[in-house]
């Protein structure tokens, strides 16, 4: 449990597609007294949770920023294996799931699709009904779309591009203190509006090497998204007490490495000199006065 006026944002997945065990699908632990919420359930978010001792059935709320598959093909572990009567599972109420439009169609789905596996722990396992139910709220636009015991979160419209829509990035607000984390998104003048004066911004990233970007496909990836340069600006304009990266879209083909962190952080610097954090998975931000890190040990 965080201190009753601490907020504490930890990255569990600071990855993107890309299968690799360094760095898991994107996903955000946010932590305000006793309340925790999961921002995007990628792929070994579970994993993840269970690495800090958290239950699963602990989340109070599941939010999500939008429906590319790798911010939620860890839905199924953190809803089903939370269900589990272990120590690590025990959720005995429905999981509340928040997103733009589009999350109930998902989690209908879903619920269909594990219909079996919950039908038969019930008869088999005698496990709560109600810890496999689902309870969704969407929303369409920006505002606060939770919001218990001073913590309150904020969902704003990002751009992702034309047709991956909706998108959403999410400021927390607890105890004085304000997290911010863009989503997947362009360039985008609301993460500067809501991010502004931030104890903490998180941002994403795409990057390819020069001889790369000439490639159409890589082109068309990366405009999905902000480069080190872009990102450097929203620093610059919101000035966050501190700015991190997350979700690090590094481009690479057969014959072309992926740019380095070195490379990431360089070109940040073209256009931003303020406090910046490349982000690791099990990276916690400890937000009080001062932001503190710390990498996860163990
Ligand atoms: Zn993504
Ligand atoms: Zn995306």
């Amino acid at each position: 449990m965080t201190a009753s006026n601490e907020l504490r944002v930890t990255l569990l997945g600071t990855g993107v597609p890309i299968p690799t065990p360094d760095r898991f699908g994107p996903a955000t632990l946010v932590e305000a007294g006793d309340q925790k919420l999961l921002i995007d359930a990628g792929r070994g978010a579970a994993i993840r949770l269970y690495q800090l001792g958290v239950p699963l059935g602990r989340l109070d709320a599941l939010l999500l920023t939008h429906y590319h598959s790798d911010h939620t093909s860890g839905i199924p572990d953190v809803w089903l294996t939370g269900w589990l009567a272990s120590h690590f599972g025990t959720r005995s109420r429905p999981l509340r799931v928040i997103g733009p439009t589009g999350a109930k169609t998902l989690m209908d789905n879903l619920e269909r699709a594990y219909a079996l596996d919950i039908k038969i722990r019930i008869a088999d396992e005698k496990l709560p009904p109600e810890g496999a139910a689902v309870s969704v709220e969407e929303f369409d636009a920006d505002g606060v779309v939770y919001a218990r015991d001073g913590l309150k979160v904020i969902a704003f419209e990002v751009d992702h591009g034309d047709v991956i829509k909706p998108a959403y990035g999410y400021r927390i607000e607890y105890a004085g203190r304000a997290a911010v984390i863009s989503g997947d998104t362009r360039y985008n003048a609301n993460v500067i509006k809501y991010g502004a004066g931030a104890d903490l911004l998180v941002h994403e990233v795409a990057a390819a090497r020069s001889e790369l970007m000439r490639e159409a496909y890589i082109q068309r990836i990366v405009a999905h998204h902000v480069t080190p340069r872009e990102a450097g600006r929203v620093f610059a304009q919101a000035r966050p007490k501190l700015a991190a990266y997350t979700h690090f879209v590094l481009l690479a083909s057969e014959d072309v490495a992926p740019p380095s962190l070195d490379d990431v952080l360089a070109e940040t610097r073209q256009t931003y000199d303020g406090p910046l954090q490349l982000g690791e998975d099990l990276m916690s931000f400890e937000i009080g006065e001062t932001v503190t890190v710390r990498r996860h040990r163990g």
